[in-house]
């Protein structure tokens, strides 16, 4: 019976994508997993030919926000040698996490402040365009069973098309758009969101959920019980710095 459990973890582009401390993303995963006894295997890829091996290890994939000029910068890279690699990784039900600028180039195109058109993988049906004044401040999200929080910052209006599948709603904030209350997108196990912050701190049950995930695709066991065979009784993980972190974020305290 499976006892010692791994999962490999691979950040894209984290010396330029991770405005807002979306590093933070890999680190809490890795922090949360080690809480239930699974070890972690991490790879920072960013603008290097030949990552395909480690890419293809990979059962989360996390690229963090950038800038219009971060986004210009790794643009090359990633529509040449990331495209195809994520394309076949959400195919196979692995996850990501892509927030804000990535979130951006995994939709259809982002035209940047400047006018210029940056055509995206697709793996997100819709469209973003950039257009002042920027969507800034807190943001609390209903995303099925989980109360989302998170800080937002991006000049980006993202419209998704008919039938892509969002994040969740806007309960405070404003979200793709700052219009139709819509939050991020999914599709399969490929999340995009806005939210900062970083994003996984602040939401400890939604990386619980993710590493559910990945245990299930790749042993076909629950987290309940890799954590048991771990001797680990999820019962007892204490997530009250967590709880009280989500609290002191004041304009969001009577939504989480
Ligand atoms: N440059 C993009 C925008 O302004 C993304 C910003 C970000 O990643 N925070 O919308």
């Amino acid at each position: 019976m499976e006892k010692n459990f791994e999962l490999t973890a691979v950040d894209l582009y984290p010396e330029i994508m991770n405005i807002y401390g979306d590093r933070g993303n890999i680190i809490y995963f890795k922090y949360r997993c080690s809480l239930y006894g699974i070890d972690i295997k991490t790879y920072d890829v960013s603008m290097v030919k030949g990552s395909e091996k480690e890419c293809g290890e990979a059962d989360i994939f996390f690229m963090g926000g950038g800038q219009d000029a971060e986004q210009a910068l790794i643009y090359e890279d990633f529509i040449n040698n990331k495209k195809n690699i994520l394309t076949e990784a959400v195919e196979n039900n692995k996850i990501m996490l892509a927030v804000c600028g990535s979130y951006q180039l995994l939709c259809d195109y982002y035209k940047s402040t400047d006018g210029k058109i940056i055509k995206g993988i697709s793996i997100f049906k819709g469209y973003t365009e950039s257009k002042p004044p920027r969507l800034i401040g807190n943001i609390a999200v209903k995303a099925g069973d989980f109360i989302l929080a998170g800080f937002e910052n991006h000049g980006g209006r993202t419209y998704l098309e008919k039938g892509q599948n969002v994040l969740g709603r806007v309960l405070k904030g404003c979200g793709n758009n700052g219009e139709d209350k819509t939050e991020g997108a999914r599709a399969g196990n490929f999340f995009g969101t806005y939210l900062h912050g970083s994003f996984l701190p602040k939401n400890f049950a939604f990386c619980d959920y993710l590493i559910d995930t990945a245990l299930k695709n790749r042993y076909g066991v629950r987290l309940s019980e890799a954590a048991k065979r771990n001797g680990v009784n999820i019962n007892n993980i204490d997530s009250d710095f967590e709880i009280k972190a989500r609290k002191d974020i004041a304009d969001l305290r009577k939504f989480v």
